[in-house]
């Protein structure tokens, strides 16, 4: 697979525990993971076989994490698309690209097929000739598949933009369900920092006054707060402290921006 370049298998490591918030969609993927090993219970049931889900919002908030998490969850390869690569120079390449990833991802199944970046698709790059209808024509074979298939290859599609993807991708029928993450709020921020904490210091996390965290976060994607349990642990390490402190974390917080901050404010 890696060879071909297109997908790529991603090693299984990130389960549903390690995303903070996002409830309503770890809800659904567990409700999920009970048809798809079910599959005959449930279609006997009259259950539907899982199609996939669009899940769009804001970069860092848990879209790659959840891909991840899913094909944990369900117990199957997870084989990721490259958008980049997909879209070839030359008239009929991303097309035929389209084809071979679907054909390798159903010769793979039961998989989930996790398309990252799918707005890129719809940027007219990738130097064809005629980008808008090559990505019509690509994503008209796509969506057909989408709808009819009936091999167990789960799509998870995510996207930061969802305003650059075409309304009929958002259809009914086509994805299960969609999902928009966006900013964690604050009680999500607390499940964030106790995963990044507990993650690397799982011994101090019981000292950590996390509500003063939180006053100080307003706007930080989970990504953000990786990054700041990340250097926190850094610098106690660098200043030779024996464990990680409240403190350790609010200077490194004093000294950051979040996204949002650097979004509103033009780099000078
Ligand atoms: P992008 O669009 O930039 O790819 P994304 O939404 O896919 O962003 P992730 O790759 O899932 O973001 O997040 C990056 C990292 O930030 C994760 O590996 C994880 O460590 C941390 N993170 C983001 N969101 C969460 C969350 N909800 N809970 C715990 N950790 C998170």
């Amino acid at each position: 697979i890696k060879k071909a370049g297109l997908l790529e298998m991603i090693p299984l490591k990130e389960s549903l525990s390690d995303i903070g918030g996002l409830e309503n969609l770890k809800t659904w993927l567990e409700r999920k993971a009970n048809v798809l090993s079910n599959m005959d219970a449930a279609g006997q049931f009259g259950v539907d076989v899982p199609k996939g889900v669009l899940i769009a919002g804001v970069p860092g908030c848990g879209k790659s994490l959840s891909a991840k998490a899913a094909a944990k969850l369900f117990n199957i390869p997870l084989l990721r698309l490259d958008m980049g690569r997909l879209l070839g120079k030359y008239v009929g390449e991303s097309e035929a690209n389209m084809r071979r990833a679907i054909q390798l991802a159903e010769a793979i199944s039961p998989c989930v097929l996790w398309i990252d970046e799918l707005e890129k698709a719809f940027a007219g790059i990738g130097g064809d000739s005629n980008g808008a209808e090559v990505t019509t024509r690509l994503f008209g074979s796509f969506l057909t598949w989408l709808q009819e298939k009936k091999s167990t290859v789960f799509v998870v599609a995510t996207a930061n933009d969802i305003t650059k993807l075409p309304p009929e991708l958002m259809r009914k029928g086509r994805f299960d369900e969609i999902f928009y993450v966006g900013l964690p709020q604050r009680e999500e921020r607390r499940k964030i920092f106790e995963i990044h904490i507990r993650k690397r210091r799982h011994q101090d996390l019981p000292k950590i006054n996390i509500n003063a965290l939180l006053d100080k976060t307003e706007g930080y994607s989970g990504a953000d707060i990786e990054g700041v349990i990340r250097e926190s642990v850094e610098s106690a390490f660098a200043a030779n402290k024996t464990g990680l402190t409240t403190d350790d974390i609010l200077q490194v917080i004093a000294n950051t921006h979040s996204l949002s901050e650097i979004m509103k404010e033009p780099i000078k």
